[in-house]
């Protein structure tokens, strides 16, 4: 094994396409980030092109590939909001000044865990739980204004914490008859590009034995470009890979202990609050105080492709640790088409549906988190559900994000 965990940002010189194709198929879409895969297959068509077919094999076997997230700057780690973000309907994006005066960005996570958890329990609560606004304004007015889920990435760069905008670009191009060369009528495709922002990159991990590869890497990305349409203007992009010990600063997510120790401070916090409320409200006379065992969150940062226990497709997730199956607590999750990406116009792989990225799937473990970490480090590097090596089924146990309950 041995491989090291590098950062690298993917450059973009032009529109990227990465392949998602509609169900009805006659419209070419994107996803918002771009999927490990791509740096792959520019590294297995590049091999190729030189007649070094018997590499690919042994240098895409020694790396795995993350997924590449927009990020305003190609020094800055970027990762999707959990399902669980919320952000003020009036105002919404975070506080910072570079985010327009929004009114912030908090996670419901760890509320909506504690919640259930004691409701389930038998406590009943007076009230429902609803989330409001805390923004006050300058003459100290709270806002109180309804809140509703945040979509896309973020990246905390140092003037603060910052949504990333991803631009799309849609453009019509006429299909070229393969035989005739010619354009045929009645055969306009419309795709749509990932644009760069100024400045901006596509940031992600990857994890490699050797720096070969890394350079071999680099220098296929520069001459094959990357995602679908490559050729046709897009795809350009350079990759710039930074030595493993730059990826604490680049990529700083706190060790995985650390995430499962904080994820469970906070919960603890968050259900001693509620079970309190309860108490005062007098419907229950002795709310149990401390959260029964070790909580953590499974968070998609990709679209997965899960099955159940029977092998049914499933949008929620099952995990096994050790000789123990579990099943979540809490969960939230939507549906999202999974494409399949091809460079070869024409030969989509078949589309599935999964699991939207920014699902949370919360479980309860009795073990104790000594002995449970080294489950969940295996858990993380291995991801969730099916086509794994595509980049699906990308995940962080217990997203850094939940225990922002308002950062500015
Ligand atoms: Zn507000």
């Amino acid at each position: 094994m041995g491989r090291k965990e590098h950062f690298v940002a993917l450059i973009p010189e032009g529109p990227i396409r990465v392949g998602e194709v509609k169900p009805k198929g006659d419209y070419l879409g994107t996803r918002p980030y771009l999927p490990g895969s791509v740096l792959r297959g520019a590294l297995a068509e590049w091999l190729k092109a030189q007649g070094r077919e018997r590499e690919i094999e042994p240098l895409v076997r020694a790396a795995r590939f993350g997924n590449l997230f927009p990020s305003p700057s190609e020094g800055v780690y970027a990762l999707p909001f959990p399902m669980t973000a919320l952000t003020c309907k009036l105002a919404s994006g975070f506080r910072a000044a570079a985010s327009k005066g929004g009114h912030g960005v908090r996670d419901s996570l760890l509320l909506a865990v504690a919640y259930g958890e004691l409701e389930g329990r038998g406590v009943r609560f007076p009230v429902p739980l609803l989330l409001r606004c805390t923004h006050r304004d300058a003459e100290g007015r709270l806002c109180g204004g309804r809140m509703e889920r945040v979509i896309g990435f973020y990246a905390r760069l140092p003037g603060g914490w910052e949504k990333v905008e991803v631009s799309l670009g849609l453009q019509t191009k006429v299909a070229l008859s393969r035989r005739r060369r010619a354009a045929q009528e009645g055969m306009l495709y419309r795709v749509v590009a990932l644009r760069p922002r100024p400045q901006g990159a596509f940031v992600g991990r990857l994890w490699a034995e050797n720096s070969t590869m890394l350079s071999e890497l680099c220098e296929a990305v520069a001459a094959m470009g990357v995602g679908g349409l490559t050729g046709r203007g897009f795809g350009a992009a350079r990759l710039k890979v930074w030595p493993p010990e730059e990826k604490e600063k680049r990529a700083p997510l706190p060790p995985l202990e650390e995430r499962v120790r904080t994820f469970n401070e906070k919960l603890r916090e968050a259900w001693q609050d509620l079970a309190e409320l309860a108490k005062q409200a007098g419907t229950v006379d002795d709310p149990l105080k401390e959260p029964p065992g070790v909580y953590f969150s499974v968070d998609l940062l990709a679209p997965a492709v899960l099955t159940d226990p029977q092998g049914v497709p499933s949008l929620k997730l099952w995990i096994r640790i050790g000789d123990r199956l579990l099943e979540p607590v809490w969960w939230a999750t939507q549906p999202a088409f999974v494409g399949g990406f091809s460079t070869a116009w024409g030969l989509p792989k078949p589309t599935a549906l999964g699991a939207a990225a920014g699902s949370v799937y919360v479980f309860r473990s009795e073990l104790p988190e000594e002995e449970l970490i080294p489950h969940l480090e295996a858990l993380e590097a291995q991801g969730v559900g099916e086509r794994t090596d595509e980049g699906l089924g990308e995940i962080l146990v217990c997203h850094p994000f939940h225990p922002e309950v308002m950062p500015v």
